[in-house]
């Protein structure tokens, strides 16, 4: 409970390369490998993709 600005939330979700599972980090940290998957241990994290307004394809 850092940031009570829910709009940026999908700008610290993280996709596991390996079984897609999304984890809530910091970029930062992501982009140092301090955050690895919970399921499995995998720290090769991609980024959500943005979506602008509501989900639109
Ligand atoms: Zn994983």
């Amino acid at each position: 409970m850092e940031d009570p600005v829910s709009a940026r939330v999908f700008d610290r979700v993280f996709i596991c390369m390996k079984c897609n599972a999304s984890i809530r980090a910091n970029a930062s940290q992501v982009r140092a490998g301090k955050i690895a998957c919970r399921k499995c241990g995998y720290t090769g994290l991609r980024p959500k993709k943005r979506t602008r307004k509501g989900k639109t394809k």
